[in-house]
């Protein structure tokens, strides 16, 4: 055990791919674990059959993986399978039910409605709960709710209580002998010696049940700290459907790991003062539950990638390359790249983008219409186009400030700004009006072919 005794825990269910929610979820507890000098645990929840598949399992463990959750580590334990605790989930539910803290009910859901519509009630009222029904075939078993209320001590959120009268005597075992989610869930954290239970607040409504069964099971009650949601743009819960919520999605886009590991950590925490860029040893040092925010907070994919855009400012040019090299086409030619890299890296928000920033230098020149048509059917192109190649092919020194100089001087008799002399050679050379810095682009691509595709792009002109 680890020096604090404090275990935390992570409880995914592999129903789907893993959700940037559940990502910041287990990061605050892995946070928490390193901080406290406790233990994350992980458990797979994968008792929804129907639902489940191993893929998603294997999803969870990569992506945990990539975050840096490291199940090398001496803090880390698991994974733990709830499939595999089914009997000892069956177990607590009868001594629940020897205790008389539950009771059998043969009520199927049409008798439900049914009662309940003829009463004018919602819901299960209770109707069995003094039948004294013994196990049996279509029967399930339900939790005798108390009179009275529940007050959830929350981490987080502070005191939340729940009157009892909204809360109905709630199934533990189907009628087909399989252990409920709150059980499962419930008896997996006590047998785990789970200390603190730190999840995403739409979980907030099972607290008070799964609160009850930890007093009728006898046992101490975790810490509860209930996290707020992440919504989108429109404050909307994220949602599988409309937003892009997957880890790997982002992974796959070139993400950086770390970039994202901060900026999950920044959505409904900050460190106290306005920094936002910090590396995980300082994050751990500072994170605490009680400065997380009640308020949903926005996953906002810009500010995601203004995060990598800083995290790949400050690798090494050689971290850089290193990071670039699976993004690029095998045939490019890395010192080449190595060139125009590091007017590439300032500017670049993501790793996948990269290729399409630096094709021109590989893969010829490509017009874009709506850039030929904005910069090249001016009446300037043309004229420009000429003398700046006749310059250019005049010079002896290939130089990024040469060139800047030389058009600069071209640029002076058509009064034009730098940036708008610089559109015609640009499109003319990279095919687009945005592109890497222009005049070391065009040293980075050499003279011969510079001069080359001011030429084509000038009888493109002309025709
Ligand atoms: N398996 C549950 C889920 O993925 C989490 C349960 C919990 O954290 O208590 O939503």
């Amino acid at each position: 055990m680890n020096a604090s005794g404090q275990r935390f825990r992570f409880a995914p269910s592999p129903t789907g791919f893993f959700h940037v929610g559940g990502a910041r979820t287990a990061l605050f507890n892995w946070a928490l674990a390193q901080s406290t000098g406790g233990t994350f645990v992980l458990r797979i929840e994968d008792t929804d059959e129907t639902r489940n598949r191993p893929e998603w399992t294997d999803g969870i463990l990569s992506a945990l993986e990539w975050l840096g959750i490291d199940s090398a580590s001496p803090a880390f334990e698991g994974p733990y399978f709830q499939s595999n605790y089914s009997d000892e989930h069956l177990r607590a539910a009868t001594k629940l039910y020897e205790s008389g803290c539950a009771y059998y009910c043969d009520m199927s859901p049409t008798d439900i409605e049914e009662r309940a519509a003829a009463e004018d009630v919602t819901g299960y009222n209770g109707w069995s709960r003094d039948l004294g029904l013994e196990p049996g075939e279509g029967r399930v078993l339900r939790f005798r709710v108390p009179e009275g209320s529940t007050i959830v001590r929350d981490a987080v959120r502070g005191d939340v209580e729940f009157d009892h009268s909204v809360i109905e005597d709630f199934v533990l075992v189907r009628s087909n002998g399989t252990p409920v989610f709150n059980l499962a869930n419930v008896v997996d954290d006590m047998s785990m010696g789970i200390t603190n239970v730190i999840r995403a607040e739409e979980h907030l409504p099972n607290t008070p049940k799964q609160q009850m069964l930890w007093a009728a099971l006898d046992r101490d009650l975790p810490v509860w700290g209930h996290v707020p949601v992440l919504v989108n743009e429109q404050r909307k819960k994220l949602s599988k459907r409309r937003d892009k919520v997957s880890l790997e999605q982002y992974r796959d886009e070139g993400y950086l790991a770390d970039a994202m590991v901060n900026y999950l950590m920044t959505l409904g925490w900050s460190a106290g003062d306005d920094r936002e860029i910090l590396p995980w040893n300082e994050i751990v040092s500072l994170f605490a539950l009680d400065g997380v925010n009640l308020s949903p907070a926005f996953f906002d994919v810009k500010k995601l990638s203004a995060f990598n855009g800083e995290y790949i400012r400050m690798m090494s040019s050689a971290e850089f390359l290193g990071a670039c090299d699976p993004w690029l086409p095998a045939e490019w030619d890395r010192s080449t790249f190595a060139l125009i890299a590091p007017h590439v890296q300032p500017r670049l928000a993501t790793l996948s983008n990269v290729s399409g920033v630096v094709d021109f230098i590989f893969a010829g020149v490509d017009y874009d219409d709506a850039s030929w048509e904005k910069v090249m059917t001016t009446d300037i192109a043309g004229p420009l186009l000429d003398e700046a190649t006749n310059r250019y092919a005049a010079l002896d020194r290939w130089h990024a400030e040469e060139l800047k100089s030389v058009l600069e001087e071209v640029m002076a008799p058509f009064d034009l700004k730098l940036g708008k002399a610089q559109a015609p050679v640009r499109v003319a050379v990279t095919g687009r009006t945005v592109g890497p810095p222009l005049f070391e682009s065009l040293e980075v691509l050499g003279q011969q072919e510079t001069l080359d595709r001011m030429r084509a792009a000038r009888s493109r002109i002309s025709t």
